[in-house]
Order: C-alpha cells, then structure tokens, then sequence
C-alpha cells in the first residue's frame, strides 16, 4: 500500500489548509476556531509520480481520551508515530515557538521515522527570523512554507517523496 504522511501540530497551525493544498482537495474542513475539524481524514495525492495517502490528524477528535488540547496533539503525534512514513510537523512562523510544541517537538524526537518541520504562514521569507528560532525544537532544518498562498510547497513535497 501507499505511503502515509501525517500532519500534526497544534489547533490553527494550518493543518487542514496544508491537507487542501496537499491533496489538491475539497474535503478538509477549515474553520478559523480552533479544533473544529472532527473526522478523520485521509485523501491520496502524488508528486513526481510517486503516490501517497496524507492523514491530517487534527481532524481525528481525542477529546474523549485527553481533554487538554496537548494531550490531544500528543494523541495526534502518537499516531503519526505509529502509523506514518513521514510526519509533517507543522508550527505557526507567526506566532513562534510555543510550549505544546516544544512538548511534541519531544516526542517527535525519541521516533526513527523521518520528521520535517514545516513551518507555516511564512509569507516573506527574506529576513524573518522566527523561522530560524525554529532549530530550538532540535527537529532539523525547518521548512517554511504558505499553505494558504502555496508556497515553497514543491519545495516540502520534494522532500516528502526523498523519504520513501
Ligand atoms: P488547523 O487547526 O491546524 O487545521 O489550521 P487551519 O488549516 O484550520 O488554519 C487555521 C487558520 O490559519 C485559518 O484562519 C487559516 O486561514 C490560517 N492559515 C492557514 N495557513 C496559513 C498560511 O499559510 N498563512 C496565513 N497567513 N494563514 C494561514
Ligand atoms: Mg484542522
């Protein structure tokens, strides 16, 4: 069967923008409040001819398991763990690094599988220095991207596909 990559990170990183422009698709749900994607999601895409299934795990709803919102992106980076090929890490360019990434970024870490730190909303490159505070979460070079304005995404994608 297919590759699996999985998107994880916290509410409003832009998981299910980056799940759209992924798989070119309409089925993710974007909502601007936080945590409001419920199903599980799973589409196919392929690039440079070779195909792959992207889960976006932030729709998958843990709220049952562990109510804070880090239990639940912990819940989300466990899957990934166990189920993916590759794991998209996602972070906000915008907002910096936070303590639930920290907290994930942990985790991510202690995995053999291949890990990239995308990070998103990353408009203007040149000179934006909170993508290089990214390094901190030890997860390698970081990614930055737009999911929401497409960029730099052939760019992750190339990367994407180097891991299979
Ligand atoms: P999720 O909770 O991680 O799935 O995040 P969403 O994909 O639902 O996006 C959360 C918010 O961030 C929405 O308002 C999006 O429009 C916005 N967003 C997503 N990607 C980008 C981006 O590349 N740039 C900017 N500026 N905003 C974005
Ligand atoms: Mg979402």
């Amino acid at each position: 069967s297919k590759p699996i990559v999985a998107i994880v990170g916290r509410p409003n990183v832009g998981k299910s923008t980056l799940f759209n422009r992924l798989t070119g698709g309409l089925v993710a749900i974007v909502e601007d409040t936080p945590g409001v994607t419920r199903d599980r999601l799973y589409r196919d895409a392929e690039w440079l001819g070779k195909s792959f299934t992207v889960v976006d795990t932030g729709g998958i709803d843990f709220a049952s398991e562990s109510n804070s919102i880090l239990g639940q992106v912990r819940k989300q980076a466990q899957l990934a763990i166990e189920e993916a090929d590759v794991i998209l890490f996602v972070v906000d360019g915008r907002t910096g690094i936070t303590s639930d990434d920290e907290n994930v970024a942990e985790m991510l870490r202690r995995t053999n599988k291949p890990v990239i730190l995308v990070v998103n909303k990353v408009e203007q490159f040149k000179g934006n220095e909170t993508v290089y505070e990214f390094y901190q979460l030890g997860l390698g070079d970081p990614v930055p991207i737009s999911a929401a304005h497409g960029m730099n995404i052939g760019d992750l994608l190339d990367e994407v596909v180097g891991h299979f």
